[in-house]
C-alpha cells in the first residue's frame, strides 16, 4: 500500500518520460497521470481555440504562454477530481517554468495537496537523440513506441486500435535540438526551487529497463505504509 503521492516527473524531452508513465501506470493502475503535451496535442487535433494558438509554437519547438497552460493544467485536474482527492497523481511536462511551479503551489495549497516528490529522469544525450530518430506515436491515445526497443506488434500500427503511427512533427533534428536547449535553460532554476523544498530526486540510466526499478524503488521506499 502507498500513500498519496502527487509528483512532477522532470527530463529532457526524449528522456523516456511516456515510457516510464506507461510502465508506472502499470504497476499501480490507481495512479492518474496528467499530461501536458498531450493535452496540448489533443487541443491541437481538436483544433479548439487553444489548439489554433498553440499550434505554431508547438512546431517550433518553443514553450507556450504560462497563463494558458497553467488554466488547461488545473481544468484537467478538476475533471479528473485529483484536488481534495487521496489518490496519487503524476504531472508529466508541467511545470516547466519555476512561474508555472509558483501558480501550481499556490493554488494546490489552497486544496491541501501539495507536491510531494519530484523526479528527474537523466539519460546521456547521445542516447536520448538516437531514441527520437526511432520515436514513433498514436497521437490520439499518447501511446509512444520505438521501432528499436519497444516496437508495435503490426509495423506502423497503433497495438490497441490498429490507427496509424505518425511522426512528432517537432521530432526532427533541428526543432529537437532547440527543444532540448528549452529543456536545460528551463529546468535549471525550476530544480533548484524543489531541491529547496527538500524533495527532488533523480534516476539515471541508458535505458528504461534500468530506470524503472530505481523508479518504482524511489516511490516504494518513500510512500509505502
Ligand atoms: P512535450 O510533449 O512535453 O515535449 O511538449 C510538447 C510541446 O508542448 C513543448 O515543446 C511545448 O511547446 C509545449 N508544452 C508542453 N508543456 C508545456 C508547459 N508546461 N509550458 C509551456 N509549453 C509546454
Amino acid at each position: 500500500m502507498l500513500s498519496p503521492f502527487r509528483c512532477i516527473l522532470l527530463g529532457a524531452p526524449g528522456a523516456g518520460k511516456g515510457t516510464q508513465l506507461t510502465r508506472l501506470v502499470k504497476h499501480h493502475p490507481d495512479l492518474c497521470t496528467v499530461i501536458s503535451g498531450n493535452l496540448l496535442r489533443q487541443e491541437i487535433s481538436s483544433k479548439t481555440p487553444i489548439g489554433l494558438e498553440v499550434e505554431n509554437t508547438i512546431k517550433k519547438g518553443g514553450l507556450v504562454p504560462d497563463s494558458l497552460i497553467i488554466d488547461l493544467i488545473f481544468k484537467n485536474l478538476k475533471i479528473e477530481k485529483l484536488l481534495n482527492d487521496s489518490r496519487s497523481w503524476l504531472l508529466d511536462g508541467f511545470p516547466r517554468t519555476v512561474t508555472q511551479a509558483l501558480k501550481l503551489d499556490e493554488n494546490l495549497s489552497k486544496h491541501n495537496s501539495l507536491i510531494n516528490l519530484v523526479v528527474e529522469l537523466k539519460v546521456p544525450e547521445s542516447v536520448i537523440l538516437e531514441r527520437i530518430e526511432n520515436r514513433w506515436i498514436h497521437q490520439p491515445s499518447g501511446r509512444v513506441y520505438n521501432i528499436q526497443y519497444n516496437p508495435p506488434r503490426v509495423p506502423n500500427k497503433d497495438d490497441v486500435t490498429g490507427e496509424p503511427l505518425t511522426k512528432r512533427p517537432d521530432d526532427n533534428a533541428e526543432v529537437f535540438k532547440k527543444r532540448l536547449e528549452t529543456y536545460y535553460n528551463e529546468a535549471t532554476p525550476l530544480k533548484e526551487y524543489y531541491q529547496k523544498r527538500g524533495i527532488l530526486h533523480s534516476v539515471e540510466g541508458e535505458t528504461s529497463d534500468i530506470i524503472f526499478p530505481k523508479l518504482i524503488k524511489l516511490i516504494e521506499n518513500k510512500f509505502s505504509v
